[in-house]
């Protein structure tokens, strides 16, 4: 109870539960101990839980449950996100109907603008693009296509981040929109990168601004961090914050572990260092009504250290007379946000995946435990699919 006393005050006013407060709960057995109450954590947490029926203890160091999908109230009342826009989007329906147990939505389709030769125009790269940079008049998607395709250089193996968009619309739009952006967001050329950075970012011949084009895109009702107390809410379920897994490892007995922190932090790091970016945050409160045009405008050019700046009210959808907004600072040092996509990393870590995958008794789930870059959709879905597996295995295991 005291732990999860915890959870409720924490959510609301932050205060670290520091390991003197909960040693009277020493004594308690858990089935799984999970570290981390990001997606990952907590999805794992609610199935175990939920459907599994175990007891579960969630570790995470830090302050709040939500991981890096925290969001909270700033003195302005506008709902912000701490490490950053976090924007829904899915096409599976299975994941959607998942957490819809946990959250209502807000229907948002994202539309970022990029602030390119002193305009902001529309990213990713649409017919409206190009007619504002060249002050064209392409009217169909061929017309579009055509423009493209003279642009456009030939790569014969596309490996790089630099060949998926030289080879899509030549090397003046990669330099305008994606060499110097990358280059302050990785610290890294787009050459460095694999191929799989830049293409998350589409081309379009039609005039679609959507940032996204998934079946479902929305935004929790009451906020990400809402939704994750929601499925934390189970009396098989016991959170511990502002506490490392180290501390709570031999203080909680359990005989289950699933850790969704950073893997090579759970081996020591006895190969070395896995690269992780990170990011620092300006957040920002202003006394006007509107700073921007869309939720998120990007900023390519090498004359400003941010990379993007983003306004909360266009997620929200709140009407207050000031706004917030974030400022995102590129950085070597720091939480790690992003997993590096490039082949020697990708070597590093297979190295520590051998290691973890003789760990009957520890599961490895999320962004930072399998070394991913995946959404959170993504990390959700590998998270149902990992309880998957533990429970057929279990029913196997009972079968013998
Ligand atoms: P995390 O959210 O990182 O959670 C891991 C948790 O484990 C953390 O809370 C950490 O404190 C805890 N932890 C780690 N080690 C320990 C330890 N030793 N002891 C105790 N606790 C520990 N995805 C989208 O779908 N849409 C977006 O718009 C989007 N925008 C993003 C913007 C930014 C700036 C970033 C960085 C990511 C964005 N993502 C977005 C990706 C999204 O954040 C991740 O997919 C998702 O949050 C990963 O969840 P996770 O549980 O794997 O990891
Ligand atoms: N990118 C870019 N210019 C942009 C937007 C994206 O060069 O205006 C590149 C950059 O390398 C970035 C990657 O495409 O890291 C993926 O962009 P996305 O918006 O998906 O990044 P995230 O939201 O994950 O930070």
């Amino acid at each position: 109870r005291l732990i999860k006393d915890a959870l409720s005050r924490s959510v609301h006013a932050h205060p670290i539960v520091s390991p003197t407060s909960w040693s009277s709960s020493r004594s308690h057995h858990y089935d799984v101990m999970v570290v981390g109450a990001g997606f990952a954590g907590a999805v794992m947490a609610e199935r175990l839980a939920a459907d599994g029926g175990k007891k579960v203890l969630v570790v995470d160091r830090r302050p709040h449950v939500g991981g890096n999908a925290f969001d909270e109230y700033d003195a302005n009342g506008v709902l912000i996100h701490r490490y950053g826009p976090h924007i829904f989007h899915t096409n599976s329906e299975e994941i959607f109907s998942y957490l819809s147990r946990f959250t209502k939505w807000r229907p948002y389709e994202h539309r970022v603008l990029a602030a390119v030769d002193d305009m902001l125009v529309p990213m990713p790269i649409n017919r409206t693009t190009l007619n504002m940079l060249y002050g064209l008049d392409l009217k169909t998607e061929e017309d579009a296509a055509a423009f493209l395709a003279a642009q456009a250089e030939p790569v014969s193996v596309v490996r790089t981040s630099e060949d998926v968009v030289i080879s899509a619309v030549g090397r003046e739009l990669y330099e305008k929109f994606f060499q110097g952006y990358t280059r302050k967001q990785w610290g890294l050329d787009p050459s460095e990168l694999d191929k799989a950075v830049t293409s998350r970012v589409p081309t379009r011949t039609n005039t679609d601004d959507r940032y996204f084009t998934d079946k479902f895109q929305a935004m929790p009702l009451e906020g990400y961090t809402r939704m994750f107390e929601r499925m934390l809410d189970h009396p098989n379920i016991d959170v511990l914050l502002g506490v490392d897994y180290c501390e709570a490892r031999d203080a909680y007995p359990h005989d289950h572990l699933v850790f969704t922190g950073p893997i090579d932090e759970y081996f020591g790091y006895r190969f070395g260092k896995l690269p992780y970016r990170s990011l620092q945050f300006e957040h920002a409160q202003l006394d006007q009504e509107q700073f921007q045009p869309v939720a998120v405008v990007n900023y390519p050019s090498p004359a400003t250290e941010y990379t993007r700046i983003t306004e909360y009210k266009h997620l929200t959808g709140q009407q207050s007379p000031r706004t917030s907004i974030t400022y995102e600072y590129p950085a070597a040092e720091g939480d790690p946000y992003y997993p590096i996509p490039r082949p020697e990393n990708q070597a590093l870590f297979k190295r520590y995946e051998a290691l973890a995958m003789v760990q009957p008794d520890v599961s490895f789930v999320g962004r930072l435990a399998t070394y991913r870059y995946y959404n959170m959709d993504q990390v959700v879905g590998q998270a149902l699919a990992t309880y998957r597996k533990m429970a057929q295995r279990h029913v196997r295991e009972q079968a013998v």
